[in-house]
């Protein structure tokens, strides 16, 4: 009997949980194919490592031929660029036709510049490996350059990201840096409880992170941002962390999104109006934060439905809406976490992050290589050499 194809798009935090709950729970005549343009899963949250140049403990890159071991999922390493729904087929650049029997989407966000000129040309983003590699190589050509004065860096925006990277990048011991994040909201971390929007300005400041509120960015031109009252900020490294939308792959599809370019799903996660195909994570609109956890959350429910549709049941899992818990570093050995109702901040809250990394490795790897990962990070595939300057 021919197999059928449960087909995943994007080994996130989602598609990951998909692809290994699938695995478990599906047996003959089917076979679990994941697509993604990297060779490795990426824990973001050690992404701000990356860009301040601290390939450490906590900075993960996971290939997928180490996740994937002794288990039955066929990994496609390519970008994914054509849906045809009709015929039930995705292809990929490197020119594979996959045909599918179901299709999960999780491709994630991408970057929203709000139409906002100069942030697609000057700034980076702080999405994928490629952007904190571009930002740390930066930094250590101002090292190496031995630049006069403080590096100026600007970051866009003041939500979890923009004030983690300017946490982060301020300890970097490369050289002196002078970081600006700009928000167009009277406060960082709007959407959040003031308690925590209150601390992290307080940590920020304690840092020497200068922040800029109720003040929209204009344009960025090459070397400075012009801000909404006319003011100026000249810079050298720009940042953008202003804004996420749903993939952009779904541009170029006819299935349903909403005004942050997600997927409109039904409450079993099926794109409307298409049965055989799931929308989950960062790719999905279901009125939870777009978050690792809300990702994994999702990957459960898929995976749920996916088997109970192969083994003919109609028992279909509906996600749930609940607020995600986070925790939010900034600088060294500092976090704020909030769980439930419980807000707490220091070193108690770093350490928990610590812990948070090591029940998510456990989850996707054999208990001594996540301890192993935990321990010493894996970050191998990444080689990032000082570049060459003309003194
Ligand atoms: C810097 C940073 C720090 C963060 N920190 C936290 C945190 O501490 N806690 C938290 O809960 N959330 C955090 N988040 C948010 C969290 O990472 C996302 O919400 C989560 O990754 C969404 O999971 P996902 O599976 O939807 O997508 P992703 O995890 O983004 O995965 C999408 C996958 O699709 C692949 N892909 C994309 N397009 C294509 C294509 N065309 N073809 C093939 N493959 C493709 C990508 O390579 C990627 O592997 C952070 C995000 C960032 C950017």
């Amino acid at each position: 009997m021919q197999e059928k194809n449960i087909v995943i798009l994007g080994g996130g935090f989602g598609g990951l949980r998909t692809a290994l709950n699938l695995e478990k729970s599906l047996k003959k005549g089917y076979k679990i194919i994941l697509v993604d343009q990297n060779t490795f899963h990426l824990y973001t949250a050690s992404l701000y490592e990356v860009a301040a140049g601290e390939l450490s403990n906590r900075c993960i890159l996971l290939p997928f031929h180490k996740i994937f071991k002794n288990k039955k999922i066929k990994f496609i390493n390519s970008k994914v660029n054509k849906l045809d729904p009709k015929q039930k087929v995705v292809e990929t650049l490197s020119g594979d036709k996959i045909p599918y029997w179901k299709l999960v989407f999780a491709l994630g966000a991408d970057t929203e510049d709000f139409g906002i000129p100069g942030v697609a040309q000057h700034a980076i983003s702080m999405k994928s490996i490629t952007d904190a590699e571009k930002i740390y190589r930066k930094l250590l050509r101002c090292s190496v350059a031995g630049k006069a004065g403080a590096v100026k860096i600007v970051i866009g925006g003041g939500g979890f990201t923009g004030v983690e990277i300017a946490g982060e990048l301020i300890n970097s011991q490369k050289c002196k840096l002078d970081i600006i994040v700009v928000e167009a909201a009277p406060k960082v971390l709007a959407a959040l409880p003031e308690k925590i929007s209150k601390e992290i300005s307080k940590r920020l400041k304690f840092l020497g992170v200068r922040v800029i509120t109720s003040t929209p960015i204009k344009e960025i031109k090459e070397k400075e941002v012009v801000l909404a009252d006319g003011r100026l900020i000249k810079y050298d490294i720009m940042i953008w962390t202003a804004g996420v939308r749903g993939s952009r792959f779904l541009d170029g599809t006819d299935l349903p999104v909403d005004k942050r370019k997600a997927l409109v799903v039904d409450k079993y996660l099926q794109v409307k109006g298409y049965k055989n195909i799931f929308g989950l994570g960062d790719t999905a609109s279901t009125g939870v934060a777009w978050t690792a956890t809300k990702a994994e959350e999702d990957g459960k429910v898929v995976a749920h439905n996916i088997a109970a549709i192969a083994k003919g049941s109609r028992n279909l899992k509906e996600y749930k809406v609940f607020e995600p818990p986070f925790i939010i570093p900034a600088g060294k050995g500092w976090a704020i976490a909030k769980v439930g109702s419980i807000i707490f901040s220091g070193k108690a809250a770093s350490i928990l992050k610590d812990f948070v990394l090591l029940y998510y490795l456990v989850t996707i790897l054999p208990l001594p290589e996540a301890v192993r990962v935990w321990w010493g990070g894996e970050c191998e595939v990444l080689e990032i050499r000082a570049p060459k300057v003309n003194l």
